[in-house]
């Protein structure tokens, strides 16, 4: 860049009108415009109307000297950073010591030559220009350093001086700008906690040339901490000796911050504190090797909540997770455990408590003696979760389900093991009190068949693989059909007919009943609706009802619809529920049942007998009918008590005025004793299988083989 920009303005202050000509000539063929002031007033008027990109100025005038307006040039924004050239008298000293005091860039002695003028000007515009750049980027650099929340220093190692940056000192909470000191200067803000550590890396760094990259924390003069990274590089000269030592110190608070705030969300269950599944897993990852090696014992306890979901369903999400937190509490209490057992050190070995999901919680256990201590613990948990819990203004009884994997037996490692102790709970849940289970190998062999069946399940729901059969309804005195039970099959794909025992647990433990079930509802609908256009009257077909379908939110809206599109009426369907599922909800099942009512629905209670079968709770359900279950039918040949048992069952569902229908009719003898009794419904082998829809249509309207029937009251048919 040898061109100057033509603008460039230099003005020149001086009383002698002939150093100005001169000037003015020298300057002028150079290329640079002049102003001329012959004092310094009128210097600085021009100044300040016009600007100049430099000045020189004479130390000697009439009424302010060239000090003073230098000094005052200086005092304004625009003069702050102008080259000022002054021009004093040969060899005055003094007089060039006072110009760089008043502010001088330089200084010009008189007599000038003019020849070289132009050059002192131009280098003193250049220099000024770099000077200018370096000041720019100097800023940016503490921009930047204070974008990056970071500072540098640098220490000369034979001098022992400490540069350091704006930001630094920022940083460390001391004010502004850059500064210089001993190394204590980078020691003071270090937390004591941290200093040897950073004092004796610095030593090294200076002594032996070791570069380091620490992390410590600095505290500010206000006592707030910083955490800060430091990373220094070092400078040797030829001979390989460290010559300095340069560093840079980055703030990482904030970031620190947010690291551990993503590890909390990451690792602990946001709700009740706890460690979560992830982190629950890390530890057994942690300390399963650990343990073994030692020889120790750890088990592992899944614990499952019995009655959560029925909270969650009847009071709410918000009273749920009070009811989760509570319970957290608990545990906690119960393991001796502190407040903050999720977040303490994991290095520490110890009882360990965790939330895996959902009313899914899980302890272990390390250095175990022996199982009966594993099942001491889980006994204790046990009998704490059935005493009652003060959640949001109710008190709650849940109960729980504990099940026990015990390493290195059960598993080795963390996932075989975790799964085994699940199956163990799962197993449990289907005990008796308390519900607490060992895993043994059965248990994983009866998870891989539910797992399988579960996915050839899907499959069958998305490839129509189920199918309805129907089992007539008898009535003894017509001995003519009457109704039917919808019975799901599955027609599994290697052709044979799986029947419901196999399937249907299965779909009720994983939801997959439900949309059965909405199926099952519209099929039997439409299947009714064709009957009925071939002119045949099925009488009401009923369908089984699980808990699930019961509560389910979309079941009444389904009914409706199924109705609407078939033409049917209410009384056309009926549902079939067991004593045991109304229960799980009473105040929502009967809820339910009675919204079915208003619609027409008809409504059974199945398997009556076997339940709970108390008359207060049987008076309070809206239903017509109820379904003696097959084992009271069953023994009835066999011996008097079972008659006995049979006749109070019949005898009940009379005074409540209810229909009665009897399952599982196989002999003539079965099928006599309930009609003298009264109860002239049945279904059964004796009379007709489950079967397709085809062939229970070729049942309708026929009178079913009678001869061995008895007489039975108000009925047609008798026999010996
Ligand atoms: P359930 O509701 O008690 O149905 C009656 C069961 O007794 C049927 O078994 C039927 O085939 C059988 N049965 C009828 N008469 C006799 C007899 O004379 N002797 C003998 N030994 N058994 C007889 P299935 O079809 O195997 O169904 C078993 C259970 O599976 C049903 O018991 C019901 O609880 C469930 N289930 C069947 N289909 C469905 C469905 O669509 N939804 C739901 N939720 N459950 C269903
Ligand atoms: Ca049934
Ligand atoms: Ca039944």
């Amino acid at each position: 860049m040898n061109r100057r920009p033509p603008e460039q303005t230099v003005l020149v202050i001086d009383d002698d009108a002939i150093m100005r000509l001169m000037t003015v000539e020298a300057l002028a063929d150079a290329g640079y415009q002049v102003a001329e002031a012959a004092s310094a007033e009128d210097g600085l008027a021009y100044f300040d109307a016009h600007g100049a990109d430099l000045i020189l100025l004479d130390v000697i005038l009439p009424v302010m000297n060239g000090f003073e307006a230098c000094a005052q040039l200086r005092a304004r924004a625009a003069g702050a950073n102008l080259p000022i050239i002054m021009m004093t008298g040969l060899d005055d000293r003094q007089s060039i010591v006072q110009a760089y005091e008043s502010g001088a860039t330089d200084f010009i002695t008189k007599p000038l030559i003019w020849d070289l003028l132009p050059y002192r000007v131009r280098y003193a515009l250049r220099a000024n220009a770099a000077l200018r750049e370096i000041e720019r980027s100097r800023a940016l650099l503490s921009r930047s350093q204070s974008l990056a929340s970071m500072g540098s220093w640098e220490w000369n190692c034979d001098g022992g001086s400490v540069v350091w940056s704006e930001e630094l000192a920022r940083m460390h909470g001391a004010g502004q700008g850059t500064g210089q000191g001993g190394t204590e200067a980078l020691l003071a803000p270090v937390h004591a906690e941290d200093r040897a550590t950073v004092e004796a890396a610095l030593a090294l760094a200076a002594t032996h040339g070791k570069a380091y990259s620490i992390e410590f924390r600095i505290v500010r003069p206000d006592g707030s901490l910083r955490r800060v990274i430091e990373q220094t590089d070092i400078e040797r000269d030829a001979a390989d000796a460290v010559l300095a030592v340069r560093g840079i110190r980055r703030d990482i608070t904030a970031e620190t911050e947010a690291n551990e705030h993503i590890r909390t969300l990451a690792l602990f269950d946001p709700l009740t504190g706890l460690a979560n599944r992830s982190l629950f897993r890390d530890l057994l990852k942690q300390w399963l090797p650990h343990a073994h090696k030692q020889g120790q014992r750890c088990a592992v306890l899944v614990i499952d909540l019995d009655r959560f979901k029925l909270v969650n369903e009847t009071l709410g999400p918000r009273v749920g997770d009070e009811l989760l937190k509570a319970v957290s509490q608990r545990l906690r209490e119960r393991l001796n455990l502190p407040d903050d057992s999720g977040t303490g050190s994991l290095d520490e070995p110890g009882e360990r408590l965790a939330r895996l999901g959902g009313d899914e919680f899980t302890v272990l256990l390390v250095d175990v003696v022996d199982p009966h201590q594993a099942n001491q613990v889980a006994r204790r948990l046990v009998e704490s979760l059935s005493q009652p819990l003060q959640v949001a203004g109710h008190e709650l009884t849940i109960g729980a389900s504990i099940g026990i994997g015990m390493s290195p037996d059960d598993g080795r490692d963390p996932d075989t093991l975790m799964r085994n102790a699940g199956a163990a709970m799962h197993a449990a849940k289907q005990g008796v009190q308390p519900r607490i289970r060992f895993y043994d190998e059965a248990m994983g062999a009866e998870i891989g068949r539910k797992l399988r069946i579960e996915n050839d399940l899907r499959r069958a729901i998305g490839e129509g693989h189920l199918r309805v059969y129907y089992q007539a309804k008898v009535d003894l005195r017509t001995c003519r059909v009457v109704g039917a039970e919808a019975l799901m099959r599955w027609a599994h794909p290697e052709g044979r007919l799986v029947n419901p025992a196999e399937f249907i647990p299965v779909a009720e433990e994983t939801g997959l009943i439900v949309p059965m079930t909405d199926w099952l509802i519209s099929e039997v609908c439409r299947q009714i609706a064709r009957w009925r256009r071939d002119g045949l009257q099925p009488g009401p077909v009923s369908i089984n009802l699980d808990p699930a379908s019961l509560q389910s939110a979309g079941l009444l809206a389904n009914v409706q619809q199924a109705l609407a599109t078939h033409g049917l009426q209410g009384a056309d369907i009926e549902f079939e529920v067991t004593e045991s599922s109304l229960m799980r909800d009473l105040e929502r099942a009967i809820a339910v049942l009675e919204q079915l009512r208003a619609l027409g629905v008809k409504l059974a209670i199945d398997d009556f007998g076997t339940g709970y079968s108390s008359l207060t709770y049987l008076r309070r359900f809206p239903v017509d009918t109820l379904k003696i279950d097959r084992g009271f039918v069953q023994d009835l040949g066999d011996n008097a008590s079972g008659a006995a048992l049979t006749s109070a069952v019949i005898a009940m569902g009379q005074s409540l005025n209810l229909q009665l229908v009897a399952e599982g009719v196989e002999t003539w003898e079965q099928a006599n004793f309930l009609a003298q009794r009264g109860c002239t419904l049945v279904q059964g082998f004796l009379f007709a299988r489950p079967m397709p829809s085809d062939q229970f249509a070729a049942l309708l309207g026929f009178t079913l083989p009678t001869a061995p029937l008895r007489q039975v009251a108000g009925g047609v048919s008798a026999a010996a």
